[in-house]
């Protein structure tokens, strides 16, 4: 059961083959759930037959998120580098958590975390680890921000205090640390220093855990008031978290950094490569500027464990919620050694540009309308005429025949479309050939 068998190599060869030509791949060709899967037997039916079944049966029935019609929610579209390694590290059976036993693969994601640190403008203590996404990247910077700390009656605090257009993941890390969230300002504008004010005047500085900003919201896009709200949080000494999952990978385009001016202001920021960044799933980036207190918070101990927690060890286990875990910051690293950060910078212009070139059609278009501004590579409009239940059935047709994957969502109360680019294969025939089918 553990030994590549002779036979079974031709997999490999076939799988190399599958890797390289499946960009070419497009949408379901197969609804999902009529399959009949082999069942699990005393027996089992081998590595060749399995691997038909997940090429032939199983993976045809996804919507690929790197198809260059995914466009709902927030695709990802992986670089081939990323990929490799990405798939050499599941072969290689690494324990990505402490140096001990990951070697230079440790020293490699810090490299990234070091890029991604002089991205958002850190200071070089600044440090982070990559964990399994955004929300567990939000859940493990907000327990950082409360460690350690206690209200004047002796209580811990228990208030974040974040913008109304905060992910949900804020939530759920709030309901985990037994928090309470009192939102500021409105999810259909970005959160400025009034708003935040606003809801921070009534509160105990002391009960306050945490203030998060959202860089890149995820349903519109738009970035919070980072310099603003920065300041408002030196004065008070609140702990700022910038939630940039999504709207990070925007700092790389020289035209959009001036937006994201303060974030180098946070205490802590999420990134997720999963996203914007071309990395396979799963990948996001916790960065703190000032590492001790992450550490402090995240570190396990355990006499089994003393043996990697010697005082001159730097463990990625050590700043997040997890001990185990997978060496998914190697593919970042990987990606951006092979293909430099000029290509970086090229492909996210290229997603910024295919946006606008939606945002001019659906402007030129007699029956489409804009919703609110574009921001970054958002693009959120209606269907003049529509009502919630068209919406929903165009939705469910376009992916049904394959056409492209593009969700219905709200904005200020009202249906409308949500189209995000965040693959640089995407072309504005693509786009064209999604606002044509609106037409009808
Ligand atoms: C996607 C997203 C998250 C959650 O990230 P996951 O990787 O899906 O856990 C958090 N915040 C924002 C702003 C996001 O766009």
């Amino acid at each position: 059961m553990h030994d590549f068998a002779l036979q079974d190599r031709e997999v490999l060869t076939d799988l190399a083959g599958w890797i390289a030509d499946r960009r070419s791949t497009v949408a379901p060709v197969r609804p999902a759930r009529l399959t009949r899967l082999p069942e699990v037997t005393a027996a089992g039916i081998g590595i060749g037959a399995t691997w038909t079944v997940l090429r032939d049966v199983l993976m045809p029935t996804a919507f690929p998120t790197d198809h260059p019609r995914y466009l709902a929610f927030v695709g990802g579209s992986p670089t081939p580098a990323a990929v490799i390694a990405d798939a050499a590290l599941s072969a290689a059976s690494i324990y990505g958590g402490s140096e001990l036993e990951a070697g230079d693969v440790v020293a490699a994601e810090r490299a990234a975390i070091r890029w991604m640190c002089d991205v958002v403008g850190y200071p070089v203590e600044a440090h982070g680890v990559f964990v399994s996404g955004g929300s567990l990247a939000n859940l493990s910077a907000l327990v950082t921000a409360r460690h350690g700390r206690t209200t004047p009656g002796g209580g811990v605090p228990s208030v974040i205090v974040a913008g109304a257009s905060a992910h949900s993941s804020v939530r759920a890390a709030a309901a985990i640390m037994g928090c309470e969230v009192v939102l500021a300002g409105s999810p259909d504008r970005p959160l400025g220093s009034d708003d935040l004010a606003l809801a921070l005047g009534s509160l105990d500085p002391a009960t306050v855990v945490a203030v998060v900003a959202t860089a890149g919201a995820t349903n519109t896009g738009a970035i919070d008031a980072l310099d603003e709200i920065a300041e408002c949080c030196a004065d008070r000494g609140t702990w700022l978290h910038v939630d940039a999952a999504y709207g990070g990978a925007a700092l790389l385009a020289p035209a959009r950094r001036a937006s994201f001016a303060g974030i180098q202001a946070a205490d802590s920021i999420t990134i997720d490569p999963h996203k914007w960044l071309f990395t396979p799933f799963d990948c996001a980036a916790v960065l703190y500027r000032d590492p001790r207190l992450a550490r402090e918070a995240h570190q396990q101990r355990a006499d089994y464990l003393d043996v990697v927690n010697g005082a001159d060890d730097d463990n990625p286990a050590d700043y997040a919620v997890h001990l185990t875990r997978r060496a998914r910051g190697l593919p970042v690293w990987a990606s951006l050694v092979a293909n430099g950060t000029d290509a970086y910078v090229d492909a996210i212009e290229v997603c910024l540009a295919t946006a606008d070139h939606a945002a001019k059609q659906i402007e030129a278009s007699s029956h489409l309308e804009l919703a609110t501004d574009p921001h970054l590579s958002v693009v959120l409009f209606r269907r003049k005429g529509w009502i919630r239940e068209q919406y929903a059935q165009w939705s469910s047709r376009a992916r049904a025949d394959g056409l492209a994957l593009v969700a219905p969502t709200s904005f200020a109360g009202e249906p409308a479309l949500r189209l995000c680019f965040v693959n640089p294969l995407t072309s504005t025939h693509d786009v064209d050939l999604v606002l044509a089918s609106l037409e009808a």
